[in-house]
């Protein structure tokens, strides 16, 4: 078994999940007393989305290659960006590092392909959901076609993951309104809808909606356990 690198702490509501699922997928496999060889490198979330905010994101790449640099030299042999933003700056991680960065859009798109959908709804960071990073690589990389909410409803999506859900406020109201714009989503078409941003599984759940859900946060954890069991 692999010792897996995480960068973590964006924010730590959802590292916990990944913590989670990648040690009961190790007790899963191995049995026993057996759990997962992990190094986390767990940030201050508030200097980070002030790096967001500002527009700052070459800095915040220079932050996160840094913080990958280190878990390498530590002994994580696979890395994984706990969080779909910041995969904004993954190509200057990737860079920065010689171990495989297991890029959270490809652990959506190999399910999303699995199940044969062509096009899906994305619900995530105001920057997820509206900038290529995330989007394109799906499209490019696995033929899939991203919808994604109006304006107002972008807007709602993104306060409520910083207003709330990275700060673990989970409130009916929050809840009621993402499955709503759920509903929008399929009425735009969608056959299924990316949890884009790793704290939403934490305030909606597959019971919960109409339609399949894309859980990042889980599909990125089940993507590291197949890698840290490969040669
Ligand atoms: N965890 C969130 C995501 O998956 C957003 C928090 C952040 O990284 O800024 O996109």
């Amino acid at each position: 078994m692999k010792t897996v690198g995480l960068l973590g702490g964006m924010s730590w509501e959802s590292t916990v999940l990944y913590y989670q699922a990648l040690n009961r997928g190790v007790r899963e496999r191995l049995g026993g007393l057996h759990s997962a060889k992990i190094l986390l490198h767990s940030f201050d979330f508030a200097e980070i989305e002030a790096m967001q905010v500002r527009g700052e994101w070459h800095r915040a790449g220079e932050v996160l290659a840094e913080a990958a640099r280190g878990l390498q030299k530590g002994g994580a042999e696979l890395m994984l960006i706990c969080t779909n933003l910041m995969h904004k700056v993954a190509p200057m991680v990737e860079e920065a590092i010689d171990v495989p960065l297991l890029h959270i859009a490809d652990a959506a798109g190999q399910e999303i392909a699995r199940q044969k959908m062509r096009r899906v709804g994305l619900l995530g960071t105001r920057y997820t959901m509206e900038e290529g990073f995330y989007r394109d690589r799906l499209r490019e990389r696995f033929g899939i076609d991203v919808v994604i909410p109006g304006p107002a409803a972008r807007e709602l999506v993104h306060r409520v993951i910083f207003g709330e859900l990275c700060r673990g406020i989970f409130s009916a109201a929050s809840q009621a309104a993402y499955l709503e714009i759920i509903d929008h989503l399929r009425a735009q078409g969608a056959e299924g809808v990316i949890l884009g941003c790793t704290e939403i599984p934490l305030l909606i759940s597959q019971e919960d909606a109409g339609l399949p859900l894309f859980n990042t946060t889980e599909l990125h954890a089940g993507y590291a356990l197949e890698m840290l069991f490969s040669d």
